[in-house]
Parts: C-alpha cells; structure tokens; sequence
C-alpha cells in the first residue's frame, strides 16, 4: 500500500546486481563485520543475481580464532568468498607501512580482476578504516573497475558526514544482512549492544529512495555505457 509519505520512483530501476552478473566484485573492510554492517544487503543481492562476490578483511586484530569464525560464517550466510588479507594471527592494520599495505591491495585488485570495488570511504572516523580507504585509491591505477565507497561502520551510533549518491535496494536482503551481522557475536551481544540500528538506519535510506531498505555508496567512479 502506498503510503503518504513514500517517495514516487520515476526513473527506471536498473538493478546494480544485473551490472556484475558473471563478473567479480572485491569488497574490501579492515576487520571483520564491516562489511556485513556497511554493504551487506548489497554484496547479498550481487551474489544472488550472478557475481562472484570476494569479501576482503585486511585484519584482524584480536581474538582472531573467535573473529575469524564470525567472518566466515557472516561471509556464509551472504554466499560470498572470505579472503583474509593479513592472515596467520592477529596484526594492526597500523603496524603496516602504507607501501605495503598498497601492494596488499594491488595484489588483490591483480588476482581477481574485478568489475567493482567497494571499501570504506573518506568520511569515516576509525584510523584502520581511513589507512584501507587511503590505500585502496592508487589502486585504481592498475585497471578500470568501478570504484565506491560506503557508509562509515560502527558498533555505536556516531555522528558522520557521508553523503550517498547512489542507493542500492536491499528489500531483498535485509534479512540476511541482518542475519550475517549478528554472526559476530563477540562485537554485538557479547558485549551488550544489539544490531537493530542497522535495520532502522536501512529503512530511514530506504525511504528516501522510495524503497523499504537501502543501503547508500558514495560513487567515487563509474563507467555509464
Ligand atoms: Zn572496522
């Protein structure tokens, strides 16, 4: 039922999915559960619709056999691959020169040769998420895929100036986004704090585009044919 408030969608849906149908998509996040918080719904509805969907970890800090069972199974319930890109044991994304953690990057942009790429983006507040950011961008030197980024994560709500220009329809997948975030037990109900802001903050997105939920991406590139 359509309601009052509802936004009127004019412009022809063209579903993002169908765009990397067959082709690979890299989602790059600093630790685990950043990307099931900032594009769940997005690489959930890709993998359904056709990619061949990579999630990329560059690390994982601490409580890496615990953290790394939660990425894994979250990486499951999305139906995508899980690369920890820093593996063996816990490391800091810091403790990393940024020469290196660039040729990290490179050689996951050289190994999979993807149709997109999405990471963190400029405006988030987390030094970790910032150092991917920073180092993900000469990478775009190596060959032409489209480039995005996506909403700042946290476990706490805080306030960020990210602004979308293009929103992904995840009515679909909110389920299974939701499901995959509540996969990292040891970050959510394991210290008291409980994931329903994501539903909310899909749903408010959502609105605005005129669907039930949506996830925003800052378009950094993209090739229009
Ligand atoms: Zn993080």
């Amino acid at each position: 039922m359509k309601r009052a408030c509802d936004v009127e969608v004019r412009p022809a849906k063209q579903s993002i999915a169908s765009r990397y149908a067959g082709k690979t998509v890299v989602a790059i996040g600093a630790h685990p559960d950043d990307l099931e918080i900032g594009i769940g719904g997005t690489l959930a509805k890709m993998q359904r619709e056709g990619a061949h969907v990579v999630m990329c970890v560059a690390s994982i800090p601490k409580d890496y056999d615990v953290r790394l069972a939660e990425a894994k199974r979250g990486a499951e319930i999305l139906g995508c691959e899980l690369k920890i890109l820093m593996d063996g044991g816990p490391q800091r994304i810091e403790d990393v020169k940024t020469c290196d953690l660039v040729g990290l990057l490179d050689g996951v942009i050289r190994d999979y040769k993807p149709a997109a790429v999405l990471t963190h983006s400029k405006a988030d507040f987390h030094n970790d998420h910032l150092l991917i950011y920073n180092a993900c961008l000469p990478t775009q030197r190596l060959a032409y895929f489209d480039f995005f980024s996506y909403h700042p994560t946290n476990c706490r709500p805080v306030p960020i100036a990210f602004h979308p220009n293009a929103y992904v329809d995840i009515s679909d997948t909110i389920d299974a986004k939701m499901h995959a975030i509540t996969a990292h037990g040891s970050q959510f109900g394991g210290r008291g704090l409980d994931t329903e802001m994501y539903r909310e903050f899909a749903h408010v997105q959502g609105r605005m585009v005129g669907c039930t939920y949506a996830e925003g991406l800052d378009v950094q590139r993209m090739l229009l044919v």
